[in-house]
C-alpha cells in the first residue's frame, strides 16, 4: 500500500529545488516535479478561486465545526466532475482549515482490507482522509468503510469459518473526502453515507485568469492580463491544465527573454507547443468527426459514439462529453448527441444540408 501524500497544516509550500542541481536524475526529476506541484496548489480556502458554492458551503460547515469544538461535525464530502478542477485541492485545504492533517490515497492503492484498516487506525482526530477515485474501491474495502463513516468503528472479522467471529475496533473520528469523475458508479450505500455531495464545474475565464496570474508570480515570470486569456481559452476550464500551459509559457518567456506582455506572446508560445485553440486533444476531435463523418452530424446515442471510437460509453460520458458540451461544440437532444456549427468551424468541416435539417428537428424535439 502506498500513501500518496501526507499534508500538514503546518506544510509550508515546498522550494523550487531545480535551479540547485542539473545534473539530476530522471528518478529524482520526478520527484522535484511531484514536489513542485504543492506550491501550486491553494494553501487556504482564500486562495482557492472559483466554486463559490463549494467555498460557501465549506466556510460555514467548517466555521460551525469549529464553534461546537467537534471538527468532524463537517460531515463526509463527495466531489464529482473531471480531473484537474481542484478535488485534492479541496481536501487538503479542509484539513489545513481545520488544523489537522490530510492522507491523500487513490482507490487502487487500498486494494487490501489490511491496507485500509492501517489508514483508518492511524488518522487522529478530524483528519482527512482522501480517496481518489473512491468508485474503484473493492466491495470489501468499501463495507468496511461503511462503519468507520457512520460510527467510527471497525468490523473487523476474526478466525476462520465456524469459528470467526466480528470484533468492533473504535477509530478516531475522521473526514472523509472521496473524489470520483463518475458519481453513477457509486454504490448507493457509499453514495448514501456522505453528508454533502457537490458537482465540481468547470472554471471560467475570469476565475482561470487570475490562477494562471497566481501561478505566474509563483513561477517568477510576468504575463498581461490579455496573454493570460489565451493560456485560459486553451485550458479546458481546467485549473491543471491551466497550470500546465502557464510552465509552457514560462519556458518560452525564460527561453526567448521577454514578459509576456502582449496577447500575440502567449499565443506564439502555444503555437510553438501546438496547443489547440480551445484546448482540444486529438481523442476531442475525433469524436466529434466521427458524428460529422459517420453520422452526419447527428443526432446520435452515446451507444453509437462509443462503439465507433471503441471505447467504453461511460468513458465517453465522462471524460469526452462533459468539456465538449460546456464548451459548445456538441450538444444533447432528445434523440441524441450532435454536433454545433462552431464544432464545424472549428475543424474546418463544411456542413451540408441534410446535417442543417437534421440539426433542426433535433433540437425541435
Ligand atoms: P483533482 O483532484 O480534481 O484532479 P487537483 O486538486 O489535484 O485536481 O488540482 C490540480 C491543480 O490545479 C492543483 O495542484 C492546483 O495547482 C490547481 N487548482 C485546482 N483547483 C484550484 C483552485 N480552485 N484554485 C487554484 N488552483 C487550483
Amino acid at each position: 500500500m502506498t500513501i500518496i501524500s501526507t499534508f500538514n497544516a503546518e506544510d509550508k509550500p515546498k522550494k523550487d529545488n531545480n535551479k540547485s542541481n542539473n545534473t539530476t536524475l530522471k528518478s529524482e526529476q520526478t520527484i522535484l516535479d511531484q514536489q513542485f506541484e504543492p506550491s501550486l496548489r491553494p494553501q487556504t480556502l482564500e486562495q482557492y478561486i472559483g466554486q463559490p458554492r463549494l467555498k460557501e458551503l465549506l466556510k460555514v460547515c467548517i466555521g460551525a465545526a469549529k464553534k461546537r469544538g467537534d471538527l468532524t461535525s463537517t460531515g463526509h464530502f463527495l466531489l464529482y466532475g473531471a480531473p484537474g478542477l481542484g478535488k485534492t485541492s479541496c481536501a487538503i485545504i479542509i484539513s489545513r482549515e481545520l488544523g489537522t492533517e490530510a492522507k491523500v490515497f487513490s482507490a487502487p492503492a487500498l486494494a487490501q482490507p489490511k491496507d485500509i484498516i492501517g489508514v483508518l487506525l492511524s488518522l487522529n482526530v478530524g483528519d482527512v482522509l482522501f480517496i481518489d477515485e473512491i468508485h474503484r474501491l473493492n466491495k470489501v474495502t468499501e463495507e468496511l468503510l461503511y462503519s468507520a463513516m457512520e460510527d467510527f468503528v471497525l468490523d473487523i472479522s476474526v478466525g476462520k469459518s465456524q469459528a470467526a467471529r466480528v470484533t468492533r475496533l473504535p477509530i478516531n473520528r475522521f473526514i472523509l473526502v472521496g473524489a470520483t469523475t463518475r458519481l453513477g458508479s457509486l454504490s448507493s450505500p457509499l453514495r448514501d453515507r456522505f453528508t454533502h455531495i457537490y458537482k465540481m464545474e468547470f472554471y471560467s475565464h475570469d476565475e482561470l485568469i487570475i490562477i494562471i496570474k497566481n501561478t505566474s508570480k509563483i513561477l517568477k515570470f510576468e504575463i498581461s492580463d490579455e496573454a493570460a486569456l489565451e493560456i485560459a481559452r486553451r485550458s479546458r476550464g481546467t485549473p491543471r491544465i491551466a497550470n500546465r500551459l502557464t510552465r509552457l509559457v514560462r519556458d518560452y518567456s525564460q527561453h526567448e527573454n521577454i514578459n509576456i506582455t502582449k496577447k500575440e506572446d502567449a499565443i506564439s508560445a502555444l503555437e510553438l507547443f501546438k496547443v489547440d485553440l480551445h484546448g482540444l486533444e486529438e481523442s476531442d476531435k475525433q469524436l466529434l468527426r466521427t458524428i460529422i463523418e459517420s453520422y452526419s452530424g447527428g443526432p446520435v446515442g452515446i451507444e453509437a459514439i462509443a462503439a465507433t471510437l471503441g471505447e467504453e460509453k461511460q468513458t465517453v460520458e465522462d471524460c469526452y462529453e462533459p468539456y465538449l458540451l460546456q464548451a459548445g461544440f456538441l450538444t444533447r437532444t432528445s434523440r441524441g448527441r450532435m454536433v454545433t456549427d462552431l464544432a464545424y468551424k472549428h475543424l474546418n468541416i463544411e456542413k451540408n444540408k441534410n446535417t442543417n435539417d437534421q440539426l433542426k428537428l433535433g433540437l425541435e424535439n
